[in-house]
C-alpha cells in the first residue's frame, strides 16, 4: 500500500502545517483499515455499506470542512484535498466521501439558511444524512439551462415533478440536492435547487443502480420525483432562480476536486507500475529493465510532476477564494486526459495481468474513463476556458 507519492513534489504552502500530516496519516489508516479489505465486496455489491458513513462520521472524516458550530470538524479545502488524496492512493473506489463533503456539503454551507445548516450539516457530519445532488436528466447533461424537472409553488411548499439519471449516492443518499425549474419560462433564471428529505417523500422513487465501465462500488443512479411534495423551506437560500448561479459558483470546486483525483491516482498507478515491472521477469531481467519501460515511466514521472504542481497551485487559489471557472476547468480536463493516457501506459507494461480485474491497474483503468465525463465533459471545460482567451 502506498503511504507517500512516487513524486518528489515539494509540499506547497498551504500543505505545510504539521497537523495536516496527523491528519493525513489518521484518514489514510481509516481508509486502509475500515475501507480496503472490503472494496471487492463493494465492487461485487454495487454499493458501499451504511455502515461505512457511520464510521466515517465517527472518525470526524465527514463534513471535514463543515464550520464546529454545525457539527462539523471546522476544516477547510485543504482537509478535503487530504482526504481525496489519501481515498485514491488506497483505491477507495465508490465511496462518495468526497461528492458529499467537497461538493454537496458547501452548497449547504455557502448559501444555506440558518435554519437549514441547523437542521442538515449535524447530520451531514455524523453520517445520519448522506447527500447526493441530482441536475443531470435523461435528455439533459451539458446542457444543464435545459432540465425539464419542474418544482411548482403549491401553498407552502413545493411540487417537484422529473426525472434525473447517473445520480452517485443515488440508492444511499436520504437528502438530495434537486436541480428544477421554478419559473420554466426563465431559462438559467428559473432555476433553483431544492432539498427533498427522501424519508417522507411520497411520489419518490429510486431507479435503476446503473451497471457501469468502472466505479463498480459506486451506486450511480435513477431517480424519479411524481408530485413529490416538499415544504417551502426546502429551497435552497430563501430567493428563488438562484440554482443556476450557485451552481456556476460552486462547479469550480467540483472540478477541481476532480483534478486532485486525476493525481491521486496517477500517483498510485505509478507507484503499482513501477512494483510490478521491477519483480517481473523477463528476458533474463526484469521488464524494468528494459529502456522502453524507464522511459514511458519516466515520460510518466514527469507529467504526473507537472500535475501535481498545477494542482496544488489550483488548491493555493482556491484558498484564497480565486479558484476562478477556467483555471478550475483547466485542472479536470488536463489531469483527466493524463490520467487516462498514464493509467493506459501503466496497464500496458502489466502485459496480460494488467487486463485482469484483479490487478490494481485494471481497476484504475476502467475508473478513470469517467473523470473526462463528468462534472462537466471536457469539451465544455474547453469552451470555458477558450471563452477566456
Ligand atoms: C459515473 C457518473 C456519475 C455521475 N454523477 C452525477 C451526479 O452525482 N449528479 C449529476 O447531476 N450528474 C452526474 N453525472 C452526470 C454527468 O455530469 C454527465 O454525464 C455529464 O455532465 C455529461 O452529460 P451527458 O451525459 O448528458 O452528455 P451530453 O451532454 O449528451 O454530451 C455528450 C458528449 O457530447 C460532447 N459535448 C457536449 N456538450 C458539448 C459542447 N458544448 N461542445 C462540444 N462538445 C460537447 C461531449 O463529448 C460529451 O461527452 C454522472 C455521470 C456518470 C457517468
Amino acid at each position: 500500500m502506498l503511504y507517500s507519492s512516487p513524486l518528489n513534489v515539494p509540499k506547497p504552502v498551504w500543505r505545510q502545517e504539521e497537523d495536516l500530516d496527523i491528519f493525513s496519516d489518521a484518514v489514510g489508516q481509516f481508509f486502509e483499515k475500515e475501507c480496503a479489505p472490503q472494496v471487492p465486496e463493494w465492487r461485487k455489491a454495487g454499493i458501499v455499506p451504511r455502515e461505512i458513513w457511520t464510521k466515517a462520521g465517527e472518525m470526524g472524516l465527514l463534513g471535514a470542512s463543515v464550520p464546529e458550530e454545525y457539527g462539523g470538524a471546522g476544516g477547510d479545502f485543504r482537509h478535503e484535498a487530504i482526504i481525496i488524496e489519501q481515498q485514491q492512493w488506497k483505491g477507495i473506489d465508490g465511496f462518495g466521501i468526497t461528492l458529499h463533503n467537497a461538493i454537496i456539503a458547501p452548497y449547504i454551507t455557502a448559501y444555506g439558511t440558518e435554519e437549514q445548516k441547523r437542521r442538515w450539516l449535524p447530520k451531514i457530519c455524523s453520517g445520519e444524512i448522506v447527500t447526493a445532488i441530482a441536475m443531470t436528466e435523461p435528455g439533459a447533461g451539458s446542457d444543464l439551462q435545459n432540465i425539464k424537472t419542474t418544482a411548482k409553488k403549491d401553498g407552502n411548499g413545493y411540487i417537484i415533478n422529473g426525472s434525473k439519471t447517473f445520480i452517485s449516492n443515488g440508492q444511499t443518499a436520504n437528502l438530495i440536492l434537486v436541480c428544477a425549474k421554478t419559473d420554466p419560462t426563465k431559462g438559467a433564471k428559473g432555476i433553483s435547487i431544492i432539498a427533498v428529505e427522501t424519508e417522507d417523500a411520497d411520489g419518490f422513487e429510486r431507479g435503476r443502480n446503473l451497471e457501469k465501465v468502472g466505479q463498480h462500488a459506486a451506486d450511480t443512479s435513477e431517480l424519479f420525483f411524481n408530485d413529490v411534495k416538499v415544504p417551502a423551506s426546502n429551497l435552497l437560500g430563501d430567493e428563488e432562480g438562484k440554482g443556476f448561479v450557485q451552481l456556476m459558483q460552486k462547479l469550480p470546486q467540483e472540478r477541481h476536486v476532480i483534478g486532485l483525483q486525476g493525481v491521486g491516482m496517477i500517483e498510485r498507478a505509478i507507484h503499482e507500475t513501477v512494483e510490478y515491472v521491477k519483480g517481473r521477469k523477463a528476458f533474463g531481467g526484469t521488464i524494468f529493465d528494459f529502456q522502453n519501460t524507464q522511459f514511458k515511466l519516466a515520460e510518466a514521472k514527469t507529467e504526473a510532476t507537472v500535475a501535481k504542481v498545477f494542482v496544488n497551485h489550483c488548491t493555493e487559489l482556491l484558498m484564497k477564494g480565486e479558484l476562478d471557472a477556467a483555471t478550475a476547468s483547466m485542472s479536470k480536463y488536463w489531469v483527466s486526459d493524463l490520467q487516462c493516457k498514464i493509467v493506459d501506459e501503466c496497464l500496458q507494461l502489466h502485459g496480460g495481468f494488467g487486463y485482469m480485474d484483479e490487478y490494481p491497474i485494471a481497476q484504475m483503468y476502467a475508473d478513470a474513463r469517467v473523470q473526462r465525463i463528468y462534472g462537466g465533459a471536457n469539451e465544455v471545460m474547453k469552451m470555458l476556458i477558450a471563452r477566456t482567451l
